[in-house]
């Protein structure tokens, strides 16, 4: 990759996507001329309730569907999957990955945590010696925090925060320049949320990758973004710095989201308790 540190690895430009259901109806605005820039290291939260686009602009991201107009460029390259051979997909795939709410649907349910560390790198690095190998699992295991006395695990063996460090680590792999996390910690009990997202930061700091954190949950979004996007309905409401939008929200619907309890993920007191602590900082 060229250019300087402070160019974006990432640019979405006046993206917009709608899908049409069934003929007769209007069709669904799930993205409205969306527009952001990500740079290496850099961590932005999308943040919004349920429907609000937040995984539509993750999955044209990852390359899993296609805008209806605008442009995503990723570092150098203009990836507006007009260009479609494989060679396109599989540098996209290295630019970008992506870690689900569920990762029992993204592992492999035959394959332990080596096999399938092996699978992806056999993949990703072909030329890749097995010694090479090995110590690369070990040392994506280590990253992850995963102990080496599970990598004989299968995924039904593995509890829920288990299993989604071996997704990161899976994604990890390939060494990306940008992480999509959809919901990832989503489904976690709070205490392992927490590990997760500590882990997350950690992994930022040392390696540089920059995360793409989409959650209906705003506390969790403000343990782990610099800046912050508020969608609704396919619209971008409110952008800007985490703490400014946690602090001062200047749309009505961020207010909302931080007063309401729209889901099992928000806690009020929570979001208060965080308010409290950005705005002493
Ligand atoms: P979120 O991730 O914020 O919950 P989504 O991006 O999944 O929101 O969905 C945004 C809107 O687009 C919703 O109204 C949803 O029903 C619609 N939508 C998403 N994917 C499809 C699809 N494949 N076909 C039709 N409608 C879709
Ligand atoms: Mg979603």
């Amino acid at each position: 990759m060229t250019g300087t540190a402070h160019d974006p690895i990432l640019e979405m430009s006046h993206v917009t996507k709608t899908y049409q259901v069934g003929r007769s109806r209007a069709p669904i605005v799930a993205a409205d001329d969306v527009s952001f820039s990500l740079r290496a290291g850099e961590s932005l939260g999308v943040v919004g309730e349920s429907g609000s686009g937040k995984s539509t602009v993750a999955k044209m991201v990852l390359g899993l569907t296609r805008p209806d107009s605008g442009s995503i460029r990723i570092a150098e390259k203009d990836r507006t999957v007009r260009v479609r051979g494989s060679r396109a997909r599989l540098d996209r795939a290295k630019a970008v990955q992506m870690v689900f709410q569920d990762p029992y649907g993204s592992l492999d349910r035959r394959l332990t945590v080596t096999a399938a560390l092996e699978d992806t790198l056999r993949r990703h690095h072909p030329q890749q010696s097995r010694s090479a190998r090995s110590r690369t699992i070990a040392g994506l295991l280590e990253k992850v925090r995963l102990k080496p006395e599970l990598a004989g695990s299968y995924p039904h063996q593995l509890s829920g925060g288990q299993r989604q460090r071996v997704a990161i680590a899976k994604a990890l792999a390939v060494e990306p320049d940008v992480l999509v996390l959809d919901e990832a910690v989503s489904a976690l009990d709070v205490s392992v949320q927490a590990q997760i997202l500590t882990l997350l930061n950690d992994i930022r700091s040392t390696t540089g990758v920059a995360l793409i954190f989409v959650s209906h949950d705003l506390a969790v979004v403000s343990q782990i973004t610099d800046s912050v996007l508020v969608m609704y309905r396919g619209v971008v409401v409110e952008s800007g710095s985490t703490h400014d939008v946690l602090v001062n929200p200047a749309h009505p619907y961020t207010e909302m989201l931080l007063s309401s309890a729209p889901g099992p993920g928000w806690r009020p007191e929570r979001v208060a308790a965080l308010r409290a602590r950005f705005a002493a900082s």
